[in-house]
């Protein structure tokens, strides 16, 4: 008890204290501590390995493969960490590209398979990084003058000062995303108790959590991401500065928050990341538009649902496009900018439209959503009036249209969530599944009432917002 005890001030005090923070100290567990399933690896990962090995360098399975293999889950993707450079990485491999720029690696394709390769980083001490800030030369030299540099609030802008293994470890974000297999020799090396914080099912960072949050806020987003989907308790100090350190997701490049919103959304865990993320105070600088949604129980029901399907879609194997997930995200604000500009007296596409730029460029402020999503984003919320229309015209050529599907998809959701008739949904999911004869029946039955205005609407194009086309493609969005 008392032996523990001293352990566990003994862990805090190398971790969450920068005056006295020093390496972790390396332990090598050899098989009997860690029971990693070797048939769970990826012969390409393993492959690899054994190639960097074999051409003299240092090399091992890094990261959240690591963490899920001793945790007994199946890895979705393995990473490598080497000692060599990425120049030194390429020529060993017949299909190897170099990317990056802010943290430059090298992607190894085995045909549609790609194996992240990293050389080890060195920590950013901040002094040397201010000072190469301010164009001074270092004790790190030339090296770090060309590759390390920080903006004022001590962000790091570029990642590519190489290190040695007990660097790379210093560096990573938290102790159970720092332990290294080594599948030749079957041992996994653990510097900072990430062995220990995995069967406590802890979060815990690396090094000082202020200055980590500093040096990459996205940081406290990985924060939200790893407790929803481990299940992990947040361990203290990792936890209290994130509410203090929050502001700054703002210097965060929005093309970056966009590529973390996204794996926070489609990891299988969304609903639980959207709650450790409003739980944090994180949800604010993401998706600012989504604060008000949430608040009112209407939104909150169709955003909540949208993220439940994606997560059962997910645990079935499948995909969630983040144009879908997106458009239920913004719905919303859509819908109510477009009410609004419907009573100002636009025709009801020409507001939809309008609101859709709208909504696009306010949050394009915070988060950039790429023009490709955002375009098929339109399609989902321009054919929704289309549904009303239940003429033979319009209907069999919606049927046909590229987007039917996810557009059917979104009036389903709608109508789960009471936004839309569930008798319509219903309908369309016979209609798009009947023979030419069951639709023409299906036709006859809908009352004129109910089969929507064949009146053509002549539609006006709104000038671009924010570089976006004015709209979907006439041919999705026009009933002409
Ligand atoms: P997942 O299973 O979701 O891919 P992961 O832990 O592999 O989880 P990645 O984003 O693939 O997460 O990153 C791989 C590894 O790189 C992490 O485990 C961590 O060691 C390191 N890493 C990634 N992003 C950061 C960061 N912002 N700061 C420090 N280390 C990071
Ligand atoms: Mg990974």
């Amino acid at each position: 008890m008392i032996r523990k005890l001293i352990k566990r001030l003994f862990n805090g005090a190398i971790d969450s204290n920068p005056a006295t923070r020093r390496l972790g100290q390396r332990r090598e567990l050899p098989r009997a501590q860690h029971h990693i399933d070797a048939g769970r690896i990826a012969p390409n990962a393993l492959a690899v390995v054994k190639k960097l090995q074999e051409a003299g360098y240092e090399a091992y399975i890094v990261g959240g493969a690591v963490r899920d293999l001793l945790l007994g889950h199946k890895p979705k993707d393995f990473d490598v960490a080497t000692s060599a450079t990425p120049e030194q990485v390429k020529p060993l491999f017949r299909r190897a590209f170099l990317i990056g720029r802010r943290f430059r690696i090298v992607h190894v394709m085995f045909g549609r398979d790609i194996i992240e390769v990293s050389t080890y980083r060195a920590l950013h001490d901040a002094q040397a990084a201010e000072a190469v800030a301010g164009n001074e030369r270092t004790a790190k030299g030339a090296l770090a003058d060309k590759t390390l540099a920080v903006d004022s609030s001590g962000r790091v802008l570029r990642d590519n000062v190489w290190g040695t293994l007990d660097d790379d470890a210093e560096r990573r974000d938290f102790t159970v995303n720092a332990l290294y297999y080594d599948p030749v020799r079957d041992v996994v090396v653990d510097y900072h108790h990430g062995m220990d914080d995995l069967r406590r099912r802890r979060l815990r960072m690396i090094g000082d959590p202020i200055q980590r949050y500093r040096e990459d806020p996205v940081r406290m987003l990985r924060v939200a991401r790893f407790a929803a989907k481990l299940g992990f308790e947040l361990e203290t100090a990792t936890l209290a500065p994130i509410a203090e350190c929050a502001d700054l997701l703002a210097n965060v490049p929005a093309a970056r928050l966009f590529d973390e919103t996204i794996k926070l959304l489609q990891t299988g865990h969304a609903v639980a990341s959207l709650q450790q993320l409003r739980r944090l105070g994180l949800h604010h600088g993401l998706l600012p538009l989504l604060d008000p949604v949430l608040e009112k129980p209407e939104g909150e029901r169709f955003v909540l649902s949208a993220l439940e399907d994606t997560d059962a879609r997910i645990a079935q194997g499948k995909t969630a496009s983040p144009s879908f997930l997106f458009a239920c995200l913004l719905w919303h604000d859509v819908e109510q900018r477009w009410n609004a500009l419907r009573e100002q007296g636009e025709a009801p596409l020409v507001a939809l439209d309008g609101a859709a730029d709208e909504v696009l460029a306010a949050q394009a402020e915070r988060l950039a959503i790429q023009r490709r999503i955002s375009t098929d984003m339109r399609e989902i919320w321009a054919l929704q009036p289309r549904f009303e229309r239940r003429t033979a015209r319009y209907a069999n050529s919606l049927v046909d249209h590229p987007r039917f599907r996810a557009a059917f998809d979104f009036l389903s959701l709608r109508a789960r969530s009471g936004q839309a008739d569930p008798a319509l949904a219903q309908w369309w999911d016979e209609f798009h599944l009947a023979d030419a004869e069951g639709r023409a029946a299906m036709l006859q039955a809908v009352p004129a009432s109910a089969a929507g205005s064949a009146k053509r609407r002549r539609r006006r194009r709104k000038p671009a917002a924010n570089g976006e086309s004015g709209g979907p493609a006439p041919s999705s969005a026009d009933p002409a």
